[in-house]
C-alpha cells in the first residue's frame, strides 16, 4: 500500500536580484514506490501515444521515436522528482502581484511566470 502524504511547505520567491516575496506551497512527496508507479505510468501514457502515431502515414516517421524518447524522458524527470506540485501561492517581488503555482512536478527549483509583469519569478525551499 503506498502512503501519499501531503505537506505545506514555506517557500521564498525571487526574480534574480536581492527582493524576495514569501509564499506557500502543498506538496505531495512521493515514497520510492509512489515513484516508480508514477514514472511507469508516465512512459505508458507516451509510449500508447507512439503506438497511436503508428497510423498516421509518413509523419510516424518522426513521431514514433519521438514520444517513445519523450516518455523516457519524462519517466526519468519523475523518477527523479521529489514529489509533485498540488497548489500554491506567492507574491512577485517585483510587482507584487499574486501568483498561483500551477500543479506539476516538484523540482527545486520551481519557476511561474508572473502574469501581470511576466517576470520569471523561481521559487526555493526556505
Ligand atoms: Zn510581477
Amino acid at each position: 500500500m503506498t502512503k501519499n502524504e501531503t505537506e505545506n511547505i514555506k517557500i521564498v520567491a525571487d526574480v534574480s536580484d536581492e527582493r524576495t516575496s514569501p509564499g506557500e506551497l502543498t506538496v505531495k512527496i512521493y515514497s520510492s514506490t509512489d515513484k516508480t508507479f508514477q514514472a511507469i505510468k508516465r512512459l505508458g501514457f507516451f509510449w500508447l501515444i507512439a503506438v497511436a502515431s503508428v497510423l498516421i502515414p509518413v509523419l510516424h516517421f518522426v513521431l514514433v521515436p519521438l514520444f517513445l524518447v519523450l516518455g523516457v524522458f519524462f519517466a526519468v524527470r519523475t523518477y527523479r522528482s521529489e514529489g509533485a506540485v498540488l497548489r500554491g501561492t506567492t507574491t512577485c517581488p517585483h510587482c507584487k502581484a499574486d501568483i498561483t503555482v500551477q500543479p506539476g512536478v516538484l523540482q527545486w527549483p520551481l519557476t511561474e511566470i508572473c502574469q501581470s509583469c511576466t517576470r520569471v519569478v523561481r521559487m526555493r525551499k526556505v
